[in-house]
């Protein structure tokens, strides 16, 4: 994960090693490699620009601890200024006062959704509650099933559509499944949707025609981190077509560079609330801004 900026910043940071006051020259030139090594990482542009104003800005400032020698300082600076891009503090579940809480997932076909949907029951339920999953990505014809085999791993019951549960239509599914949640005490809802391969406007408005229905206390948008700048981009496709409170963020262990993550928050003022690094269902959890930084300076 993050293998590539990771590495960059290290030698960043070994160059400064044993320096006594940085120059203007040494803050300069760090600032260039870092903006650098962001570059590489695929990192959005206005956001390496926001990142290295501050680093500059900082290095240079009257930040100047004693404890620290000049490399440790920037390190310091770099790591403070990498949880900030990341979303600072840790986003939790935002559950509803009134049972059920309704989590909606949106995203691209392929993104991850249908396996998320399955962590994310097994999550909940390990701190005691009792999600439901609801099938409404009616477009893929495996969907629903694949729905009810990562349900039946995850321990979490399905609601799918057939005869009374609204064939053929995932709005009349997730409607239903609301009332269905509130008579089976299921107090989470967390609920599939169709996603394609490119952002088209009919997926948005079934989306937006789910979202309007049930009225969601979280959409959550999911997205795989391998695409880089494309997540960038559909992550803003979606903020305008459908809207989103949180970010879940899939295949981060086979993102070797980073930028999506480095990204997506800065772009779309939307944290990221969920980290997928694996197909097992266990290979999940909040996304931790300060951790997430800490591995990348490791
Ligand atoms: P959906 O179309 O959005 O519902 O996507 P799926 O849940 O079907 O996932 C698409 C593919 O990505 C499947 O082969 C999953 O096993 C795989 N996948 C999902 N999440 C992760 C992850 O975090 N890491 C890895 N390596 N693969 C993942």
């Amino acid at each position: 994960m993050f293998e590539t900026l990771s590495d960059r910043l290290t030698s960043v940071f070994s160059s400064l090693r044993g320096k006594g006051r940085l120059s203007e020259e040494d803050i300069n030139a760090t600032a260039r490699e870092i903006r650098l090594a962001l570059l590489e990482a695929d990192v959005a542009l206005p956001v390496v620009r926001d990142f290295i104003a501050r680093i500059k800005e900082r290095s240079r400032g009257e930040e100047v601890s004693k404890a620290l020698n000049p490399a440790q300082q920037v390190i310091k600076i770099v790591n403070e200024e990498l949880v900030e891009i990341l979303g600072g503090e840790t986003r939790q579940v935002r559950f509803a006062k009134n049972p059920p809480t309704v989590i909606m997932l949106a995203g691209l076909q392929g993104a991850g959704k249908t396996t998320l949907a399955g962590k994310l029951a097994k999550w909940l339920a390990a701190q005691r509650n009792t999600p439901l999953l609801v099938a409404a990505d009616l477009q893929r014809p495996n969907a629903v099933t694949q729905l009810q085999v990562v349900g039946e791993r995850a321990g979490a019951p399905v609601f799918a559509p057939e005869p009374g549960n609204g064939v053929g239509d995932p709005v009349e599914v997730a409607r239903l499944s609301i009332e269905f949640a509130e008579r089976n005490n299921h107090n989470v809802v967390v609920i599939d949707t169709a996603g394609r391969l490119g952002v088209d406007t009919e997926m948005m408005k079934q989306a937006a025609d789910i979202r309007d229905a049930v009225s969601p206390d979280e959409i959550i948008f999911v997205v795989d981190a391998m695409i880089g700048q494309d997540a960038v981009n559909t992550a803003q496709a979606f903020l305008d077509g459908v809207g989103y409170d949180a970010v879940a963020l899939t295949k981060l262990d086979g993102d070797a560079r980073g930028g999506a993550a480095l990204s997506i928050r800065h772009i779309t003022g939307r944290p990221i609330m969920f980290a997928s690094t694996g197909e097992k269902l266990d290979d999940f959890d909040l996304f931790h801004p300060d951790r997430m930084a800490s591995r990348i300076l490791d």
